[in-house]
């Protein structure tokens, strides 16, 4: 089964995949990189990942990192020192072979593309993980697989620089450039433009990586025929997306988006199954709307209501952070969403921040600028950009979920809300979120 962000991301997806991996044989990511994360509440511990699946919390199961990820090696080794601190075992932990690798110069890169692009930037987290995917492409990247082989690792590490070296060279120009234009005070050393980063030193970065390699070799794996194997014995095999259906490269609202594709078919892909291989696909919502960084968000609230659901709701980033603009849950867009996954069912996160906020309002349609009704999400992004929602109002309900276990505990509206959500998309809603912790959830049929 898939199970994907229905929105844009952050929607609660550690903690379902944390819930429904109680049934499953391995869990594997098969998209992303450390710009996603995922936050679970168990026994009152918290616990923030980045890149390993939230699986791995259970000690019997397998945790895949599948080769459409892109691995930060320092990330990646941080990550399972911290749970090895926790006393998680990571034994269980497979990472693909062919996973790409972020290396140093792509988080330079990202962090200088976004700076040049100032107002236009499109809000990345500045991993690296966009150029990871742009060397990928290339034919430029260097594979978990090549830290075993110091030799290969810095022929490739030699070839993938040049074109870097160069390309940061021109972006510290310009910075330098703009920085004068603006009249900007430069402060302290002037930005090293001709002097190489000592990132940057292919000696330095071979012998690093090769000692990654050394610690991460008992995990590398060829994690698709792990794949294979667990489905032909007919277990249950739980794909993880990070990030969400509108972010998607190819089908979200470009080019405010993820570099790479979260949406259920890209499962096949970035893990290596067949699309027949799939029986199920789980999109996760909130009951609410969220995304961070730049880009098209027709629900947005700018006012006390949408900061209001920011503070419920915390709203802010696990990896970097920052405050996520927040508003009313858009119809349009998750019923796009549904069905550009296929989703057999959904699962309605956080309902409990919408108690007090109500009445409640769920977009239906949006109206473009010229007048126009637009029923479905629409394609170009002029038209997207400028779109006005059109709600539907809903009433609210006051009463604390928190403690909402089985369905009659919910209150009537609650229930409307909800219905109201599933017949719009199309498909049941099946889980229900009352909390941040595990079993604050209510199952329904
Ligand atoms: P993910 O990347 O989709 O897994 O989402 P995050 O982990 O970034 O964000 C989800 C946040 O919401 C985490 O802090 C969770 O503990 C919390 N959370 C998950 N489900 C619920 C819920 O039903 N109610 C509340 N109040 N918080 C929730």
């Amino acid at each position: 089964m898939v199970i994907v962000g229905a929105q844009w991301g952050d929607e609660g997806k550690g903690k379902v995949v944390d819930l429904l991996a109680r049934d499953a044989e391995a869990i594997v990511r098969f998209q992303g990189g450390n710009n996603a994360g995922h936050t679970i509440v168990r026994d009152g511990e918290e616990f923030k990942f980045h890149l390993i699946p939230s699986g791995i919390l259970y000690s019997d199961k397998t945790c895949v990192i599948g080769n459409g990820v892109v691995v930060d090696p320092r990330v990646l080794l941080g990550e399972i020192d911290g749970l090895r601190r926790a006393g998680v075992s990571v034994a269980n932990l497979r990472i693909s072979a062919n996973a790409h690798l972020i290396m140093p110069y792509h988080v330079l890169l990202d962090t200088a593309g976004e700076t040049k692009l100032g107002k236009l930037s499109i809000g990345t987290t500045r991993r690296g993980i966009g150029p990871c995917y742009a060397d990928k492409a290339l034919r430029l990247g260097i594979r978990v697989q090549d830290l075993l082989d110091e030799k290969i690792l810095r022929t490739k590490i030699r070839a993938a620089l040049g074109p870097k070296q160069q390309a940061l060279r021109e972006l510290a120009v310009q910075r330098r450039k703009q920085r004068k234009e603006v009249g900007e005070e430069m402060r302290g050393a002037p930005e090293a433009v001709d002097t190489p980063d000592p990132r940057l030193d292919v000696h330095t970065m071979v012998e690093e990586h090769v000692s990654f390699g050394h610690r991460l070799e008992p995990h590398i794996a060829d994690t698709a025929r792990l794949c294979w194997e667990a489905l032909d014995a007919d277990k249950t095999v739980i794909f993880e997306g990070a990030q969400a259906a509108l972010l998607d490269l190819d089908h979200g609202t470009y080019p405010f988006v993820t570099s790479s594709n979260p949406i259920a078919g890209a499962a096949t892909v970035g893990a290596g199954v067949g699309p027949t291989d799939i029986s199920e696909v789980w999109g996760i919502a909130k009951a609410y709307a969220t995304r961070v960084g730049a880009g098209p968000f027709p629900t947005e609230l700018e006012d006390e209501t949408g900061d209001r659901i920011v503070e419920r709701g915390h709203e802010f980033g696990t990896t970097t952070g920052r405050r996520r603009r927040a508003g009313w849950m858009d119809l349009v867009a998750l019923r796009y969403a549904v069905r550009l996954n296929r989703m057999d069912a959904l699962a309605v996160t956080k309902l409990d921040v919408l108690s007090g906020i109500g009445p409640l309002r769920v977009a239906v349609r949006y109206r473009s600028k010229e007048g126009a009704v637009l029923d479905s999400f629409p394609y170009h992004q002029s038209i997207l950009h400028s779109a006005t929602p059109e709600y539907e109002e809903l009433p609210g309900f006051d009463e604390d979920l928190g403690e909402c276990r089985e369905r009659e505990d919910l209150p009537a509206a609650a229930h409307d809300y909800l219905r109201y959500i599933s017949e719009f998309v199309g498909v049941p809603v099946r889980l229900v979120g009352v909390g941040p912790g595990r079993d604050q959830v209510v199952w329904l049929d």
